[in-house]
């Protein structure tokens, strides 16, 4: 890292003006990203492109690639919660660790090129003899939530009466500017979320400092052409629904990048696994040992899955789309009711069941935009459905094909059990002991009776929850399973007629 203090120095470091003199920022990204295609071409996996974007390596990533590579700026079409804003910070991973600028300069004029009159001035004053300073990747990225009472003022600057007045300079003269977000921004980033909230005359604005580097604030025309990689998001529903992009604007968008929700339950469960704040073993500033968490895959199976069939669901809504944010919430809850149970009882484990997703509702609740029949419904009851229809599908990937006839049958005979999300491993485990069939089919979900009791209980009463969203057996709201309400002998499905093979001869030697 060059530690250059004054332009002289600068002068005879890496970052020569021969190098840096006339390199804008999109020069820059592109430069560092043809770096990374490279190594990443040699191995993908120890050098990805976007790293923390998963999903995205065959649709998203190759299009932002490209327009990195043609120096355009671009923009994220797409629904909430898919990852737009964490490309877009993504980004700076693109940039140079540490940049050189004019020491004290509000626009962090290059030292080669100030665009601004104090950094004009010093530079002919002090010569080589001028203070550098630097700024780090992260702090070059400046980012705007665009909302309808966002101003030029905000966006651009403003003339300061205050500053004039100190310096005893003319209203117009550029030393009086107070500089907005996007001059504080220049040699960097700026990303504007949702620009169809941003007023059109504010858009137009945008689109003169991108085409021309001019502006006016409050009437005076002020010259600052400034260097910035501008990128946008924006929800495509909000198109129509509360403004649009004005046309010169996204004529000078290069690129229009369409982003979407993961495409296979992998993937999803993929980034819930990296966004959700699961690891929460570290025993730092005193605080308590948490105990240790195992999270069985049945388990993000049917969290992740909520969102797969939301997306799906007629009572959700689907121009709002259901996000990512979904999952990840909905796991954090549920590993913190496991954990609730866990340090109530004394247990070492934290092991998650199917009633804690039951008693995460308020994580999933107020995610879903619900379509008039859902509002009904209510949220809560849409909710539970689609709990309910996720642990019917992961029941499937699971335990397809085996025979869960005798547990049925047991609860047929008048068998029940309560399994409250509150009770303890140990005391459950017994009661379904008395289940017969139970224990051993635990096997096909990779638990056996050396597992340690909470294990052995989240496993059993996931197939429990299943045969309950198969209608096979019943439960009412305080949990107690029971036999199911008896249906018209209707051809069954095949996964509870076919007996898996070789099953029946291995049960007679229990
Ligand atoms: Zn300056």
């Amino acid at each position: 890292m060059s530690s250059a203090r004054t332009l002289g120095e600068l002068r005879a470091s890496p970052f020569s003006e021969n190098r840096l003199g006339s390199r804008r920022v999109k020069d820059e990204l592109r430069d560092n990203l043809m770096v990374r295609l490279r190594k990443n071409g040699e191995s993908p996996n120890d050098a990805p492109i976007f790293p923390g974007i998963v999903g995205y390596d065959d649709t998203v990533v190759p299009q932002i690639v490209n327009a990195i590579l043609s120096r355009h700026n671009f923009i994220l079409l797409g629904l909430r919660g898919q990852a737009k804003s964490r490309i877009l910070r993504a980004l700076t991973t693109l940039l140079d660790a540490e940049m050189p600028y004019i020491a004290g300069c509000e626009i962090h004029d290059n030292p080669y090129a100030p665009i601004c009159r104090r950094c004009r001035d010093l530079v002919a004053k002090e010569k080589d003899a001028t203070p550098i300073a630097w700024l780090a990747a992260e702090d070059r990225y400046v980012e705007k939530l665009a909302t309808p009472d966002v101003t030029i003022a905000d966006l651009i600057g403003d003339i300061d009466p205050i500053k004039a007045a100190r310096g005893g300079h003319e209203l117009s003269s550029e030393f009086t500017v107070h500089y907005g977000l996007l001059p504080r921004a220049n040699r960097g980033i700026f990303a504007i979320n949702e620009l169809p909230d941003l007023a059109g005359k504010i858009q137009v604005g945008l689109f003169n400092i991108m085409q021309e580097g001019d502006v006016q604030i409050k009437g005076y025309p002020i010259r600052l052409p400034l260097d910035l990689a501008i990128v946008f998001s924006a929800n495509p529903e909000d198109y129509t629904a509360r403004g649009k992009i004005i046309t010169p604007l996204k004529d000078r968008i290069g690129s229009e990048i369409r982003t979407h929700y993961p495409a296979t339950v992998e993937e999803g469960i993929a980034i819930t696994a990296q966004e959700a704040w699961t690891r929460r073993d570290a025993n730092h500033h005193g605080n308590p040992v948490v105990p240790q968490l195992h999270l069985p895959a049945y388990i993000n199976e049917v969290i992740e899955r909520i969102a797969f069939v939301a997306r799906e669901d007629k009572k959700v809504d689907k121009r709002s789309g259901v996000s990512q944010r979904l999952p990840i919430s909905a796991m954090e809850n549920v590993v913190s009711n496991a954990e609730r149970r866990a340090l109530t009882h004394q247990e070492t484990l934290v092991v998650p069941r199917i009633s804690d997703i039951y008693a995460a509702l308020p994580a999933i609740t107020g995610k879903l935009e619900l379509e008039y029949e859902g509002e009904m419904k209510g949220a809560d009851f849409v909710s539970r459905e689609l709990i309910r229809a996720a642990i019917a599908k992961s029941y499937d990937t699971h335990l397809h094909g085996v025979s869960m006839n005798q547990i049925v049958q047991w609860f047929d005979l008048g068998g029940e059990i309560q399994l409250g999300d509150n009770a303890g491993a140990a005391e459950v485990l017994e009661g379904l002991c008395q289940i017969q069939g139970l224990m051993e089919k635990l096997t096909k979900l990779n638990v056996g009776p050396k597992d340690s009791p909470e294990v052995q209980v989240s496993a059993a009463e996931f197939i429990l929850e299943g045969l309950h969203a198969h209608k096979k057996i019943g439960r009412n709201e305080e949990r107690v399973f029971s036999a199911g309400e008896k249906q018209p002998k209707a051809p069954e499905k095949p996964m509870f007629e076919r007996e898996e093979p070789g099953f029946g001869r291995k049960r007679s030697f229990n």
